[in-house]
């Protein structure tokens, strides 16, 4: 049965709603039935709104905060169900607007309504005065050119679409907030608006969320494109040697075989490695780097193939390895003669069966993963010394590519050096006028033993020490001049410093010298190497090029003798 009513709303009638509020002040909680409330002052959701507005746009805010009163709408509509089980229909709806007022968002004069809930029939016509909403247009936004109720709108829409189980749409046809004489709010089944749809779209989840996701992900594809391009094409070089690893490279992709990057350090394995993977089919999958190195030979196993929980006292939880992680796709294994015995069993197992078990684990696991293995010190060496695994060596060397070193393809040198320019311009955000030709011909003529990472740190320190618009000098890329002949030979001085040059007393005089104060070969070697870790500001891979060693045998000898602490 239809009711047509005009009421005039008891506001002292509500004391069940009013009952509902509860002060927790000690536990600093304020709740209404059981929601939890929050008190907050009007200026702050002013400025807030203000914000809000300004950085999307009023129509993009009005859907949020349509959507604001719209969640709390339908909260109410359920509250006034359960309050008011046995009143009638009318009663129960008038909760709405009476919670409305009880919470200080406006008050609101019914001017006339029809409801039925059971042919779902429904036309109310209501007055909002003292709009939260219209106040703080007055005192933060100034008057808007529509309708500027929309917490309240959106809280109106969703209050009676659920208390009648059916979309009702309210709409504001006039509105103090832009300049009207009063708020007036009508409310109608969604068909009978001729612009419903539209309107409805206001209460769906707004699309500036999808919009970014789209970004994000246009975003990713076009990283990962201009990656590829990057490994593709990064043979920034056009010496022969260059072209002829290129070419290898690229046979090497096709294949399915692993790979021995062979070269001393610093001629850019990893961007080789890489290069690899990305030309491969696997360029999909993963690409995982890994310097065997910088890893402590006990925790190496667990690093690489992974480990279950308790396998060892501080092993609290299962964990996968570097290979699981690289399942589809390609691992790459710097320095990959540090790696134990143990764990270079487990190597050859994943080569030759493509199977491992996680440390502490009886399980066995499938892995798909193509191995790139490189090593700047001789692996058959290695062997022959037993530190490394003569089937493994085999397995790992069926395509061996040797890097070679900058030295031997100065004529890409300009082009690199091009390359770190434009990188360290955009990084510093800065524009150098590029090397000085003195600069140049001093880098052309130095021997460069870190290859191409020295290049790149000598570049990167031109940038900073070089002004805008200037040009990059020889003292900005070098601390001192380096040498740039052949390497003079080191030597000892009477003090057990090693010094650079032809000794000034002819040869043999510091041999002797050592001789005659009875000094051991051992302790001779102790000196050697902390004078060249001092030189090299403790970097193990510089002090190793003083010495004419290996990295990995410099640190060994470190280690032996105490100099560097185990880590
Ligand atoms: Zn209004």
């Amino acid at each position: 049965m239809a009711v047509s009513y005009k009421p005039q709303l008891n506001y002292t009638d509500f004391k069940d709603l009013t009952e509902q509020i509860h002060f927790q002040s000690s536990e600093g909680k304020i709740w209404f039935g059981e929601q939890r409330m929050l008190l907050m002052n009007l200026t702050s959701l002013g400025a807030f709104r203000r914000e809000i507005v300004n950085s999307m746009g009023a129509e993009r805010a009005k859907g949020f905060f349509l959507r604001l009163g719209y969640l709390s709408g339908l909260k109410d509509a359920e509250l006034a169900r359960k309050l008011r089980p046995h009143c009638s229909e009318l009663d129960i709806f008038l909760a709405g607007p009476q919670l409305h007022s009880l919470k200080g968002m406006v008050k609101v004069i019914p001017l006339e309504i029809d409801l039925d809930q059971e042919t779902g029939d429904f036309y109310g016509r209501l007055e909002w005065i003292d709009s939260w909403e219209v106040e703080i247009c007055k005192t933060e936004l100034g008057q808007m050119s529509e309708p500027a109720c929309w917490v309240l709108l959106g809280y109106a829409c969703a209050y009676t679409s659920s208390f009648m189980g059916r979309e009702i749409i309210f709409r504001e046809v006039s509105c103090r907030g832009c300049g009207d004489e009063k708020c007036i709010i009508e409310g109608k089944p969604a068909e009978e608006w001729p612009d419903a749809k539209e309107f409805s779209r206001h209460f769906k989840a707004d699309p500036i969320i999808e919009e970014l996701y789209d970004l994000q992900e246009q975003l990713n594809s076009l990283r990962s494109t201009l990656q590829r391009q990057q490994g593709q094409y990064y043979g920034i070089g056009q010496s022969a040697s260059y072209n002829k690893v290129c070419k290898m490279i690229d046979k090497a992709a096709q294949g399915k075989v692993s790979v021995l990057l062979l070269g001393e350090t610093g001629v850019g394995k990893e961007v080789i490695a890489k290069s690899v993977h990305l030309r491969s089919e696997r360029a999909d999958g993963p690409f995982i780097a890994v310097n065997c190195a910088a890893i402590p030979p006990d925790l190496i196993e667990a690093e690489l193939f992974g480990v279950e929980k308790g396998a060892y006292t501080g092993a609290n939880q299962a964990r996968e390895g570097r290979f699981e992680r690289a399942h589809g796709g390609t691992i790459f294994l710097d320095e990959v003669v540090e790696l134990t015995p143990r764990a270079q069993a487990t190597l050859l197992r994943v080569l030759q069966e493509g199977e491992l078990e996680r440390v502490g684990d009886n399980r066995t696991r499938k892995v798909n993963v193509r191995v790139i293995a490189a090593t700047n010190e001789s692996l058959e060496q290695a062997v022959e010394e037993g530190r490394f695994r003569a089937d493994l060596f085999y397995r790992l060397n069926v395509f061996p590519v040797q890097i070679p070193a900058l030295r031997d393809r100065l004529e890409d040198l300009p082009l690199l050096a091009g390359h770190f320019l434009e990188k360290f311009h955009a990084q510093y955000e800065k524009r150098t006028l590029g090397l000085s030709d003195k600069a140049l011909s001093l880098c052309m003529s130095y021997h460069w033993p870190g290859n191409i990472r020295e290049l790149e740190n000598v570049i990167e320190r031109g940038v900073i020490l070089t002004d805008n618009i200037e040009t990059i000098s020889q003292d900005a890329l070098f601390v001192t001049p380096p040498a740039t002949d052949k390497q003079p030979g080191e030597r000892i001085d009477e003090e057990g410093n090693m010094r650079s040059g032809p000794p000034e007393g002819g040869t043999g005089s510091w041999s002797d010298t050592i001789l005659g104060a009875g000094i051991s070969l051992d302790e001779v070697e102790e000196t050697l190497m902390r004078q060249a870790m001092e030189q090299a500001n403790q970097n193990v891979s510089k002090a190793a090029r003083l010495l004419g060693l290996t990295r990995p045998a410099l640190a060994y000898r470190l280690k032996k003798s105490g100099i560097l602490a185990e880590s």
